[in-house]
C-alpha cells in the first residue's frame, strides 16, 4: 500500500525518486480533479469511436500516400465520418504539392554471395534505368562515417549505411539514427555515389523494410535510395565482414507525377466564448503506401477526434475545439504549411498532435505561458490516475503543429510509449492488427481529460515562449 501511495505521488509530481530518498519534504498537493473532468475521462475508457475510425479508415480507404487519389478518397471518407459524428463546420482545405509514387523495386547481391534483398524505395528517391544498375558498395557502419567520407570517394559506387536503431520509450533513437535516411542519400550523392541503401530505420528484426522520406539538398539530383529490411542489412554487413568486394544490382523506378492536391480536413466543436482562442488537436490523414497506416497515423486522427466528440456530446466548452486531420505530413508537410498559411492570423490558444501510434500514454509535457500554469497542473492531476507522469521537457512536438508552436502557440504533448512503434513504422506491417483496443482507449481518456480541462480553463492561455 505504502509503495502504491508513493508511486502515485511520484506520478503526480514527477520528482526524482532521490528527492524522497534524501528526506526532502513532500511536494505541494496536486489540485483536485473536478467531478466533470473525472467523469468524462473515465467514460472514455470505454470508448469505441476511436477504434471505429481506425478500423474504417484502414478497411475502406487503406494506404493513402500524400497527393494521390487515395488521399483524396481518405478526405471524402473523413468528411463523411466527421459529419456523421455530429461535428460542425466540417470542410476540406486543399493545396497543391508535387507527388512522388513508387515503381518497381528489386535488389540482389550479385557477388560474392548471390541472393535477393528485401528492400523498398525511400520517398523522394531517384530512379535507376528500367534495367537497373550494378555497382560495388562502400560500407559505412554509421551515418557519421558517411559524413566523414572524402569528396568524390563514392564515385560510381553504392553507399551502404548500416546503423541500427534500438527502441526507446520516448522515441529519441529515431531522431538520432534516422539521419541516415533523412539526409544520408543527399550526402552520398554529393560525394559521387550513384545509389544508396540503408539499414531500415526500425527496431524489428524482420524482412519488412521501412520506407520514409529522404531529402536531397537544392541542386543535388536525387539518386536511387532504398531501405533494406533490418535482417537483409545485417546479412549484408556480415558479407562485408568477410572482406571481399560486394556488388549489388538495384532496380528502383519511382517517379514524380507532378502537382496534385493534398488537403486538410477540419471539423469543430463550437465554443461559447467568442473572445477565447482555438484549441487545435489532430494528426495526419496521409500515410505511407506499404501498410494501411493504422499506427501512422489513423490512430492519431482517431484518438483526437474521439476525445473531441466526447466534449461535443456534453455542454459546449468555453473554447472552440478544432480537429484537424492534416493532409501531406509524410512527404514534406504540405498540409501543415497550408494550415499555417491559411489560419495563422486566427487566435490559437493551444495545439496538440497525436502521431506516435496508439500504445499507452505514459508522459505529459507542457509549453504554457505562466498565466496557464494552474491549468497545466490540473491536466497533470487528471492524467495521473491513467498512469501518466509529468515530464520536464518543453511540449510541442509534432511536424503538423511545428509552425504554430514556433509562432508562440502554447502546446501539450501526450506521449505514447514508443517501445514497439518502430517495429512497424512505415512498413507493410502497419495495419489494424498493431492496434491494441485497450491502450487505444487509454489514449482517448487522456486526450478527453486534457481537452476537458483546457477547453474550459478560465485562465488566459494566449501565446508562450516560442519553441525553436
Ligand atoms: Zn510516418
Ligand atoms: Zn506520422
Amino acid at each position: 500500500m505504502r509503495k502504491t501511495a508513493l508511486l502515485a505521488a511520484l506520478a503526480a509530481t514527477a520528482l526524482p525518486f532521490s528527492a524522497f530518498a534524501q528526506g526532502r519534504p513532500a511536494p505541494a498537493p496536486a489540485p483536485a480533479v473536478s467531478a466533470e473532468v473525472a467523469a468524462l475521462r473515465d467514460a472514455a475508457l470505454k470508448d469505441d469511436v476511436a477504434y471505429d475510425i481506425v478500423e474504417g479508415l484502414t478497411t475502406e480507404v487503406g494506404p493513402r500516400l500524400a497527393g494521390t487519389e487515395a488521399e483524396a478518397r481518405a478526405r471524402d471518407w473523413a468528411v463523411q465520418k466527421l459529419t456523421a459524428l455530429g461535428f460542425k463546420n466540417v470542410r476540406i482545405e486543399t493545396t497543391p504539392m508535387s507527388v512522388w509514387v513508387r515503381g518497381v523495386e528489386t535488389g540482389e547481391v550479385v557477388a560474392p554471395f548471390p541472393q535477393k534483398l528485401h528492400l523498398t524505395a525511400l520517398g523522394g528517391s531517384g530512379a535507376t534505368p528500367p534495367e537497373g544498375i550494378t555497382a560495388e558498395i562502400v560500407y559505412f557502419p554509421s551515418f557519421a562515417d558517411l559524413q566523414r567520407a572524402p569528396e568524390g570517394s563514392l564515385k560510381g559506387k553504392i553507399a551502404f549505411v548500416s546503423n541500427a536503431m534500438v527502441a526507446t520509450q520516448d522515441g529519441s533513437s529515431y531522431g538520432q539514427f534516422g539521419a541516415a535516411r533523412f539526409v544520408g542519400p543527399g550526402i552520398a550523392a554529393q560525394k559521387g555515389a550513384i545509389a544508396m541503401v540503408i539499414r531500415s530505420i526500425g527496431s524489428d528484426h524482420g524482412r519488412g523494410p521501412h520506407t520514409g522520406q529522404t531529402n536531397f539538398p537544392k541542386g543535388v539530383a536525387p539518386i536511387p535510395a532504398a531501405a533494406l529490411s533490418t535482417s537483409d542489412a545485417d546479412n549484408l554487413s556480415r558479407m562485408v565482414a568477410r572482406g571481399q568486394p560486394i556488388k549489388l544490382h538495384l532496380v528502383l523506378t519511382p517517379r514524380e507525377t507532378g502537382q496534385h492536391d493534398t488537403g486538410n480536413v477540419i471539423a469543430e466543436v463550437p465554443g461559447t466564448d467568442p473572445n477565447a482562442g482555438l484549441i487545435v488537436v489532430g494528426g495526419h490523414l496521409d500515410s505511407w503506401d506499404l501498410g494501411t497506416g493504422a499506427i501512422d497515423d489513423a490512430s492519431g486522427v482517431a484518438i483526437t477526434a474521439a476525445a473531441a466528440k466526447r466534449l461535443l456530446d456534453g455542454p459546449a466548452p468555453r473554447r472552440t475545439i478544432r480537429v484537424v486531420w492534416f493532409g501531406d505530413e509524410e512527404t514534406g508537410g504540405a498540409g501543415a504549411a497550408a494550415y499555417f498559411a491559411a489560419h495563422k492570423n486566427e487566435r490559437h490558444d493551444l495545439v496538440a498532435e497525436s502521431d506516435f501510434g496508439a500504445d499507452r500514454i505514459w508522459r505529459v509535457e507542457f509549453n504554457l505561458p505562466d498565466s496557464a500554469k494552474p491549468a497545466g497542473d490540473r491536466v497533470a492531476a487528471a492524467l495521473a490516475p491513467l498512469g501518466i507522469v509529468r515530464g520536464t521537457a518543453l511540449g510541442g512536438d509534432g511536424a503538423d503543429i511545428a509552425l504554430l508552436v514556433k509562432s508562440g502557440v502554447a502546446a501539450i504533448d501526450l506521449n505514447q510509449s514508443g517501445t514497439r512503434y518502430f517495429d512497424y513504422h512505415h512498413t507493410p506491417e502497419d495495419t489494424l492488427e498493431r492496434i491494441d483496443p485497450e491502450q487505444l482507449r487509454q489514449n482517448v481518456a487522456a486526450w478527453t481529460a486534457m481537452l476537458a480541462v483546457i477547453a474550459n480553463a478560465p485562465e488566459e492561455i494566449g501565446t508562450t515562449k516560442a519553441k525553436p
